[in-house]
């Protein structure tokens, strides 16, 4: 099932275009997703899609808009925590994105002073109450998985001692996450999906979820066995290398650019920048 947010209205959507969740008789609103998340899945199985039409990427926005924790994980790809400097971690390393910074897949984001990189990453959606999940039933209580982009300004993410990441990750539009949720059970192999990230039609960064140091089940165990997980929370799942920062020269987002941001089996996002009023 890929379940999206369209105009602010729950939509199933199809090869051909989208149909709205009232027509299976679901609540629309967003906010009602996760309470009628089975319902969904056993509707969407048998939607005719003859009855699915046409919409306007923009009118995508994020599939989560008031998530009530989001969780992000650094240097949780051995050739990313290599390009920035660090050991390798043994334990993860946990951050927020405040969720006022959340956007949609095809937003225009507004570019604050400073240095803004790039951070694609898979995101995991959170669909049921979680608590103390043991690594082995990891998956569990992940219903969906969508593409996000960890937007960092990194003067402000890095600056003090210890450097306190998460202000300069949420400023608006820092989070945008989408096109839709995908249910776990539709990608071949949700342990392992291509990821690509390409600025201006260059290929910036190209990993597989394979790669990760921490897998999804070990993130969901870390972090329920002190924070109990709620329905419609979002983990943001690391980066590969690859990011402005890092490279020489520094290359950061300037308002010309476009960033595509595409997992295998998840979709792809594309979003364009100016400079912030
Ligand atoms: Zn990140």
């Amino acid at each position: 099932m890929r379940i999206a947010n369209l105009a602010g209205r729950l939509a199933l959507l199809t090869a051909d275009g989208a149909v709205d969740v009232a027509a299976g008789g679901f609540d629309t609103d967003p906010a009602a997703l996760f309470a009628q998340w089975d319902g969904l899945l056993r509707w969407s199985a048998a939607v005719d899609p003859a009855t699915a039409v046409p919409y306007r990427e923009s009118d995508l926005l994020a599939p989560v808009p008031e998530p009530r924790q989001i969780f992000a994980v650094a240097l949780n790809y051995r050739p990313h925590t290599a390009e920035a400097g660090y050991e390798e971690p043994a334990e993860p390393l946990v951050f927020t994105k405040f969720p006022s910074c959340l956007t949609g897949p095809y937003a225009t984001v507004d570019l604050p002073e400073g240095h803004v990189d790039w951070e694609l990453e898979m995101v995991a959606v959170i669909g049921r109450d979680a608590y103390r999940v043991p690594e082995e039933n990891g998956w569990d209580p992940v219903a969906a998985l969508t593409v996000g982009q960890d937007l960092s300004e990194r003067i402000v993410q890095l600056t003090g001692r210890p450097a306190q990441f998460s202000l300069g990750k949420s400023f608006p539009g820092f989070g945008p996450v989408g096109p839709a949720l995908v249910s776990v059970d539709e990608p071949a192999d949700r342990d392992d999906l291509e990821l690509t990230c390409e600025l201006n039609g260059k290929v910036v960064q190209h990993d597989r979820t394979s790669n990760m140091i921490f897998p999804v089940p070990r993130l969901v165990a870390h972090l329920s066995a002190i924070c109990p997980l709620r329905p419609g929370d979002l983990i943001f799942t690391g980066t590969p290398a690859g990011v402005g920062n890092r490279r020489t020269p520094q290359r950061f987002i300037g308002p010309r650019d476009t960033l595509i941001s595409r997992i295998e089996g998840l979709g792809e996002m594309r979003h364009t920048f100016r400079s912030a009023p």
